[in-house]
């Protein structure tokens, strides 16, 4: 296992829940209280472009201070939530410490006429509709993770096949293994954290699909 000297290791919690009668909130909020060891309270949202808790992105407004012998020390709890457009399965992620972003679609969302004219840097290019869909959760994984989402045009990225990013906003973009506990339902995912040349390490859990 070869891996550049310079990479710091980033440890990224994922969810998948199926159904469409999910409660994202709560069970973001059991995913970071069952690694973080502290319940964070209820997820509000901060929205980049207008300020609103509205809408935007999911945000932990108290974040925890756990006092240490002479000082105390902030926990960040960074997190996002996707869901597939017909809503059946949502994925989340939970960083300690980088902001995190996930994106899931089922296979073959990307399948449709003019994709590549709105979704691809002119030095990409996809072989056939998964390859499409992989990138296009690649690169929403990364705006989410920026906080920008489509205020960033796709078609300024460039990926490489295996991810990497040749242009855009920094970070690392990882391809998300599913694990087998969504019968029956396909997807593709991804995660992306903002810390560029990261180690990433994804741990999926399972949660109670209330
Ligand atoms: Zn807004």
């Amino acid at each position: 296992m070869t891996s550049r000297p310079q990479q710091l290791r980033v440890d990224v919690h994922v969810a998948i829940l199926v159904g469409g009668n999910v409660d994202a909130d709560a069970a973001l909020r059991t995913l970071v209280t069952r690694i973080s060891g502290r319940d964070p309270g209820h997820p509000t949202r901060s929205c980049r472009s207008c300020g609103s808790s509205n809408h935007g992105r999911p945000v932990f407004r108290t974040p925890t201070h756990e006092p240490t012998t002479c000082h105390r020390r902030r926990t960040h709890h960074y997190v996002s939530i996707s869901r597939t457009r017909d809503r059946d399965v949502t994925a989340l992620a939970y960083c300690p410490t980088h902001p995190v972003g996930i994106d899931i679609e089922t296979v073959n969302a990307a399948a449709f006429d003019g994709f590549d004219a709105v979704a691809l840097h002119p030095y990409e290019h996809c072989e056939n509709d998964r390859e499409r869909t992989q990138l296009w959760v690649r690169k929403e994984a990364l705006l989410k993770a920026h906080g920008t989402g489509l205020a960033t045009d796709p078609r300024r990225i460039q990926l490489a096949a295996t991810g990497e990013i040749i242009a855009g906003p920094l970070g690392t973009v990882t391809d998300l293994d599913l694990p087998a506990s969504a019968p029956g339902i396909e997807c593709q995912a991804a995660i992306a954290v903002t810390l560029p040349h990261a180690d990433v390490h994804c741990h999926v859990w399972q949660l109670p699909n209330r």
